[in-house]
């Protein structure tokens, strides 16, 4: 029998891979520490993300690195997993998502600034975190999460140049398999910026998918797919809402993107 005959009916046929209503929820974490000053709102207290990878497990849903999420898509057996993303790569994911993580059986994606391993997040205003190490991140690797890559200096893509893009994308992914001993499947956009031609860089560089934020509805594909920011403020409540309203909330937002 084919692969193709051997498909459950209901299940995605693989021109329809790229359709918003069949991509699964992507949730977009930076870090997850206790911290004082976070302008940005990029982290969670370790005990709110406790409760929410909490409230996953209760509503039946499992956490999934995005390209488990994809082959999932494309065999149709993407009911009831969630994308769990973290980008920049700082320290406290290692020390504090992952055994939260690993608690519940979940996995995820770390996407990883190739050229700033060890460094800090100061391409941000505001307070400055330890980005993990080569060595972290091949512990963070050989504990089961997917790394990605974030570029290699966090520039934003939308109008790089064909060398900028040639170096953030292309030699940050050769980089990265080398530092961890895989292949690397994954890119994310920095600040979710992007365009046409970044996004065909990212193809051409061999990547099976990239994450976009807002992404435009009518970009929306494996090389621009959306995700849902979760943040301090996301508690049970809020949790649901973000679920019920995904789709419609990825298609309100792209349409401004
Ligand atoms: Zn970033």
């Amino acid at each position: 029998m084919s692969s193709y005959g051997a498909r459950r009916a209901g299940s995605v046929p693989r021109s329809g891979l790229l359709q918003l209503r069949h991509i699964p929820m992507i949730l977009m974490y930076h870090g997850v520490a206790e911290v004082t000053e976070d302008p940005n709102k990029l982290c969670v207290t370790p005990g709110r993300f406790a409760e929410q990878m909490a409230w996953l497990e209760r509503h039946g849903l499992q956490g999934v690195g995005v390209g488990s999420l994809i082959d999932a898509m494309r065999d149709g057996r993407q009911r009831g997993l969630v994308g769990i993303t973290f980008d920049d790569g700082y320290v406290n994911v290692l020390e504090a998502a992952l055994p939260e993580l690993q608690s519940h059986g979940f996995g995820a994606t770390a996407y990883i600034i190739s050229g700033r391993l060890g460094g800090t997040n100061d391409w941000d205003e505001g307070p400055s975190w330890p980005l993990m190490s080569a060595d972290e991140v091949g512990k963070l690797a050989a504990a089961g999460i997917e790394i990605g890559s974030h570029s290699a200096t966090h520039i934003r893509l939308a109008g790089a140049s064909a060398g900028q893009l040639a170096a953030e994308v292309g030699a940050s992914r050769t980089a990265l398999a080398a530092l961890v001993g895989a292949e690397i499947r994954g890119f994310c956009y920095p600040c979710g910026s992007m365009d046409a031609t970044a996004r065909r860089a990212v193809r051409d560089a061999g990547y099976d998918y990239a994450c976009a934020v807002e992404a435009p509805v009518a970009d929306v594909g494996l090389m621009a797919l959306p995700r849902i920011y979760i943040g301090q403020q996301d508690g049970a409540a809020r949790m649901a809402v973000k679920r019920r309203m995904y789709r419609s909330y990825i298609a309100h937002r792209g349409r401004r993107a």
